[in-house]
């Protein structure tokens, strides 16, 4: 019956060795596998769903610092004034460092001279000129900044601020001592789960005596402990201002008997403290206050330098899903292979016995060869090896160099029929035709070619049947006792038909044709035993030829070499001797 793919079904086919050591060795790996998996889940909670935090963030800065401002005087700063005119979201803003130029108006005085040119007459000063420096725009006039300088005057608010480094030490370095309280409210929305900062254990006691150094969930930071914990010195940084960053992580976990969410703080710097040292360092913006003072408007100019916090949220929580851990648990069915993969490697190298590993390959791989690559093998009476060899259409078969040496594997059946046959001493005696007595006519003996040894072989055309008996020169295998008693004896090789095919007339086995086939299979019984899978054997020219002596064609024509798969050759042994390798 015809059958589709649809009505098929392919499976592996498995080999399995009994072997402790290796059944121990996979039991083994198998369970460290395991426990890397089991081990691995738990550490990274790969059974559980994450959600992503959602967050917001509001800040509180307290504390009070008195300083002496130069050209001011004493003056005291509470939170408006150090928190700085705005503040951003997630973040908040403390000056520690500040240049004040007071009672600035409208009007005309002279540049400062390290951002214009200093000047001598009015015609060094170009009237409406700016550039990205100025203060103001020129008026054209040249006049006189100090004793030694004269700079070209421009219409700005006057005067001018003069001083470009800001002072040292900070005059706000008592900023350290400043507290900031964090609001951190948090949502993980897959999970409906709202929660603060701010835990529902802290009272109001709690929240005034609470310190980080003691408490680390303490939502009320000092400022210098930001910045120590950050690396950096509060003295130094106050004095050109920097960026801090505050971390707050949230690692929930959701899952009933383990429930913890908690925030973990840390902070670092976030501007580049190396880069900073050569050009514009720090942090620093410009504000001013403004007032009228006798209809005239009056603005006090700041330049503050401070540090800037940015909070920053990110944290996830993790809820136990089926679903997740079915996934986990099919990505890891791969790292079972490993084990396949090691003990084969291990089967496969010399690591293991090599004889046993052999013995493995050859009962895991089937090797196909592909028709075209033709694999024949040779064997020489003075050799024990079989040897493997490429066909080729050009070099005799003698010379070819082989590609692999087996080791013979004798056919054991075959072998108990020879012993026993030569045992009893049917030998000669039965015979027919006595042995050894047939010498070739030297008439149709062609003469000896190169490539033979033996002396018995003729040449050929075909380069696959130029093949000799031996190796080195020596005694041919056709005038050993035995090739007549094993290849070419009639009564043997008819009782051998006979047994493969009991009914057949007596008349069908005499026929010559049958015989020599016959007898070819018998030479490679004896001389190949079980050849190697998807080989062809090769029978050595002279022993052909002495069969066909024996044997003969009447009209004198023969085949000649044809290879047939030796697989294919035992499976219609019962059938015939007719495929033979060699006609
Ligand atoms: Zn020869
Ligand atoms: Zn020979």
């Amino acid at each position: 019956m015809p059958c589709c793919g649809l009505c098929q079904y392919e499976t592996n086919k498995l080999v399995r060795i009994q072997s402790v050591r290796l059944g121990s060795m996979k039991w083994s790996l198998n369970g460290f596998i395991l426990l890397f998996i089991c081990i691995m889940m738990l550490w990274n909670r790969k059974y559980q769903e994450f959600d992503l935090v959602v967050s917001s963030v509001t800040t509180k800065v307290k504390g009070v610092a008195q300083t002496h401002l130069p050209g001011v005087g004493d003056m005291v700063w509470d939170g408006v004034d150090y928190s700085g005119p705005s503040q951003d979201k997630n973040s908040f803003f403390v000056v520690t460092n500040v240049i004040v130029t007071k009672n600035q108006k409208q009007g005309k005085c002279p540049e400062v001279p390290r951002i214009g040119r200093s000047c001598r007459t009015d015609r060094d000063c170009e009237r409406g000129a700016w550039d990205q420096q100025s203060h103001g725009i020129q008026t054209g006039s040249c006049v006189k900044f100090d004793v030694l300088t004269k700079t070209c005057e421009v219409s700005a608010w006057c005067p001018i601020e003069k001083k470009g480094n800001p002072p040292r030490p900070a005059l706000l370095a008592a900023a350290e001592n400043f507290t900031v309280l964090i609001k951190n409210n948090i949502r993980f929305p897959a999970f409906n789960f709202i929660r603060r900062n701010i835990l529902p254990t802290m009272n109001g006691p709690y929240l005034r005596s609470c310190q980080r150094v003691n408490d680390p969930l303490c939502p009320i930071f000092r400022l210098g402990d930001i910045v120590r914990e950050a690396g950096e010195k509060f003295s130094e940084m106050a004095i050109e201002g920097g960026v801090i960053g505050i971390l707050i992580k949230w690692e929930c976990n959701l899952d009933w008997l383990m429930q913890r969410c908690l925030p973990k703080y840390s902070f670092r710097r976030l501007d580049e403290k190396e880069s900073n040292k050569t050009l514009y360092p720090g942090l620093n913006f410009r504000y001013a206050k403004y007032n009228t003072v006798n209809g005239v408007e009056e603005r006090t100019l700041y330049k503050a330098f401070g540090i800037r916090f940015d909070v920053m949220v990110f944290g996830q929580a993790g809820k136990f899903s089926f679903i997740q851990l079915i996934i986990y648990i099919g990505s890891t069915l791969s790292y079972y292979a490993l084990t396949t993969i090691l003990i084969d490697w291990l089967i496969g190298t010399s690591c293991y016995s090599a004889e046993v590993g052999q013995n493995y390959s050859e009962k895991k791989v089937e090797s196909v060869q592909d028709k075209q690559k033709c694999i024949l093998c040779v064997s020489h009476v003075d050799e024990n090896n079989i040897l493997l060899v490429k066909r080729s259409l050009k070099k005799s078969l003698q010379d070819i160099k082989p590609t692999s040496v087996q080791p013979r594997k004798e056919d054991a059946g075959h072998l108990r029929a020879v012993l026993s046959l030569l045992q009893s001493g049917v030998g000669a005696n039965h015979d027919a035709q006595p042995p050894l007595d047939r010498k070739p006519d030297p008439n149709t003996k062609p003469c000896r070619p190169a490539w033979c040894k033996c002396d018995h072989c003729a040449p050929s055309s075909v380069p696959q049947e130029e093949l000799c008996c031996r190796r080195s020169v020596g005694t041919c295998i056709t005038s050993s006792p035995l090739f007549e008693q094993l290849v070419l004896r009639r009564s043997l090789l008819e009782a051998v038909l006979q047994y493969r095919d009991p009914l057949s007339s007596l008349a069908d086995r005499g026929q010559t044709a049958t015989l020599r086939h016959c007898a070819y299979r018998q030479y490679i019984s004896w001389r190949f035993g079980v050849p190697p899978n998807d080989t062809h054997p090769v029978i050595p020219s002279c022993c052909v030829w002495r069969v066909r002596e024996e044997y003969p064609s009447p009209d004198g024509q023969y085949s000649g070499f044809r290879p047939v798969r030796i697989a294919s050759m035992q499976a219609c042994q019962m059938e015939s001797c007719e495929r033979s390798v060699s006609t």
